[in-house]
């Protein structure tokens, strides 16, 4: 079996190309040597032709994604159903998270046929639901926060049945940019705390925990009918507590949606895996966040916010009709 994402990752890595073309602030940290993972964890390469075909259409409209850009390791499973979670704003992140693979730098400018183009995928791939997710636009006045809007609308108009999903940066607490985004109606608002706040300055040095929070707790207050979501990494060196803590801490800025995944080592130069969370870590800890009151939980190795989002939307969508009826 071979690894797709992290095996382009690492032989790209080998040459120490991925870090001097795509992470320039990156050169100078020291290596982490990269873990062999755990059977769990690998996946088959990509061979169907829905996968090509997916991947032929957003050549096409020129569309970035975040499951190639990410090396997610689902990349296989999910475009072989058509499912692509769209990345707008350029490929091209303001900021320099210790765990991702997205290329940082300056961006270019914002592209404003972007929103009819990815509205044209999505009506092209007939999606039921979509997740639409972005870099991060710290050097844009609102960060992005219109743009997200209009794509919404687009997508709206041209296929009012999909669900549609945004996962987006916290916009740095700019004036209007969430009233922005919720006024556009997404039907989930998701935004990933990524890892325990303990963490953050190696982790997440650009962000700010409790900002994070704020913003979840926000969408919801200004739209109770959004559904808010939230995900974390595992395996970055967080301790069992301090994951039971952030569930806490969302639940009172009440999210809805919880995903929980492994984290994996994009390159030598990125934050190194402290270990690999073994399945049954992941039960336990979707037994807890229930218990805690969640809506809606995905744990387990290989999940990431988009992964099986539309059959997770539609679970989520049944949970609370049921629980109007009683
Ligand atoms: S899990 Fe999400 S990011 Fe990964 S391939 Fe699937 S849709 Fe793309």
């Amino acid at each position: 079996m071979r690894m797709i994402g992290s095996f382009m990752s690492k032989a790209m890595d080998k040459a120490g190309l991925t870090a001097r073309a795509r992470h320039p602030e990156k050169i100078s940290k020291p290596d982490s040597p990269m873990r062999r993972k755990p059977p769990w964890i690998r996946v088959k390469a990509p061979t169907s032709e829905a996968f090509f075909e997916t991947q032929n259409l957003m050549r096409r409209l020129r569309l970035n994604t975040v499951c190639e850009e990410a090396a997610c390791p689902n990349i296989g499973e999910c475009w072989a159903q058509k499912h692509a979670t769209m990345m707008i704003m350029g490929d091209v992140c303001t900021r320099a998270c210790a765990f991702c693979n997205i290329s940082t730098g300056i961006p270019s400018q914002l592209d404003k046929f972007e929103p009819q183009r990815i509205a044209s995928a999505v009506a092209e791939l007939d999606l039921a639901h979509v997740v639409i997710t972005s870099v991060d636009r710290d050097d844009l006045v609102d960060g992005g926060a219109a743009h997200f809007a209009e794509v919404i609308t687009k997508v709206r108009e041209g296929s009012p049945a999909t669900s549609i999903e945004v996962l987006t940066p916290d916009f740095q607490k700019k004036n209007g940019a969430i009233e922005e985004v919720v006024s556009a109606r997404p039907d989930v608002f998701n935004h990933n705390l990524e890892t325990v706040p303990r963490l953050y300055a190696t982790v997440r040095p650009g962000a700010r925990y409790f900002l994070s929070l704020e913003l979840l707790n926000e969408a919801k207050r200004l739209d109770p009918q959004i559904f808010t979501k939230s995900g974390l990494m595992v395996g970055l060196g967080e301790e069992k507590g301090e994951v039971l803590q952030v569930m806490d801490d969302l639940r009172a800025a009440n999210v809805d949606f919880l995903t929980i995944g492994q984290y994996l080592q994009p390159t030598r130069k990125h934050h190194p895996i402290a270990r690999f969370v073994e399945p049954e870590e992941f039960e336990t800890y979707k037994r807890s966040a229930y218990g805690k009151g969640f809506q809606m939980v995905s744990a387990s190795p290989l999940t990431r916010s988009s992964y099986h989002a539309d059959n997770d939307f539609k679970k989520l969508k049944a949970s609370r009709e049921q629980k109007l009826t009683f």
